[in-house]
């Protein structure tokens, strides 16, 4: 097996992994300090997670009993895979989508099975059906919108999914906040979906590397079976409890990056490229008769990174920005231009 790549390159302007181009607020940096003094360190952590469980379940006007954290919804996704997935099971994703549902899922062991999206990228409900109800999986993945597409899911889809399914069906919702809509509000005991989200992104926290999953109680109590104990550390639960102070804050953010996503859409279409429509904070470009690969070089050479998918299957000679601040994303359109008329 391979890990997992994505270029961490020291240019100017970073637009490879869809992080906030935000710092969080000062007033939150300042809480840190004081939390920073004031936690036990000689002690371990709560184990149950209890404050911010709450915190995290009252923004979503459900229990705590609901709700499962880790350290980013990568830690939420593979105790998903370590609960449902190993050796003799399978797990259906539906590509190209976010790569480390099928990583982790071989990690544990388990059959990943990939069903197909078509060639404009959308997914078909007669492909999930068919996927579903022939290798019965013991985990979906659905991801809305979906990385690195920027597409958002019918909701046809997930009734899809939900109907076929013998097993759970999670919805990764890390870009939620840029999208139409979420499942979040169809959680409930009598089905198998669970709802993972991020502070990465709209929450301007990638550093912190925090992530939860909305589920049904018999799920988020299987998933502290496979986790392990104190894995959320003192500092960072009350950091994140302390974070989700500013969430109003910070959602007010995402109107300037879909305003901003709106104008780099424009001017990506104007140029020599194919390009998707995003419900998300990046958007998903193939250049139509310059190599992609060379496209992405000279971009870096000029100080702007974008992730390259060039070579990945089903992705060949696309490359994927993420939407940054408007001198950022200025940047790069005069970036992508020059690049693109360079022989
Ligand atoms: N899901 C999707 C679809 C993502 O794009 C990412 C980040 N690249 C993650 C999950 C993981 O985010 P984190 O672990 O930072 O919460």
């Amino acid at each position: 097996m391979s890990g997992y790549h994505s270029a961490q390159v020291d240019v100017p302007v970073r637009l490879n992994t869809n992080e906030s181009p935000f710092p969080p607020p000062d007033a939150w940096l300042d809480a840190v300090a004081d939390i920073a003094r004031s936690i036990q360190w000689n002690r371990y952590p709560d184990r149950a997670v209890t404050e911010l469980r709450e915190t995290i379940a009252r923004r979503h006007n459900v229990s705590p009993a609901n709700v499962f954290v880790a350290n980013g919804s990568n830690e939420v996704i593979q105790t998903i895979l370590l609960a449902y997935g190993g050796a003799g099971r399978c797990v259906a994703t539906f590509e190209p989508t976010y790569q480390m549902y099928s990583q982790i899922a071989r990690v544990t062991g388990a059959e990943v099975v990939q069903g197909e999206r078509k060639a404009d990228l959308t997914l078909d409900a007669l492909e999930i059906e068919r996927v579903l109800t022939r290798h019965k999986p013991s985990v979906s993945f659905l991801c809305n919108p979906n990385n690195p597409t920027g597409i958002i899911e019918p909701r046809e889809n997930l009734e899809t999914m939900l109907a076929h399914t013998t097993g759970v069906v999670v919805v990764d919702e890390a870009y939620a906040e840029f999208s139409e809509w979420s499942a979040i509000d169809l959680v409930s005991e009598d089905k198998p979906l669970a709802v993972t989200r991020t502070f990465s992104k709209t929450l301007s926290m990638a550093g912190l590397r925090v992530g939860y999953v909305v589920a049904p109680k018999q799920m988020i109590a299987d998933l502290e079976i496979a986790v392990l104990p104190y894995h959320l550390d003192s500092f960072k639960q009350a950091a994140t409890i302390a974070a989700l102070g500013f969430v109003s804050e910070m959602e007010q953010r995402v109107d300037l990056i879909k305003s901003e996503r709106a104008r780099v859409f424009a001017a990506i279409s104007d140029m020599d490229c194919d390009v998707w429509p995003s419900g998300s904070n990046f958007i998903l470009f193939r250049p139509r008769s310059t190599v992609a690969s060379a496209v992405w070089q000279r971009m870096v050479d000029s100080g702007v990174l974008v992730r390259d998918f060039s070579t990945t299957p089903r992705l060949t000679g696309c490359l994927r920005v993420t939407v940054g601040t408007p001198d950022e994303n200025s940047a790069f359109l005069g970036a992508l231009s020059t690049a693109l008329s360079t022989n």
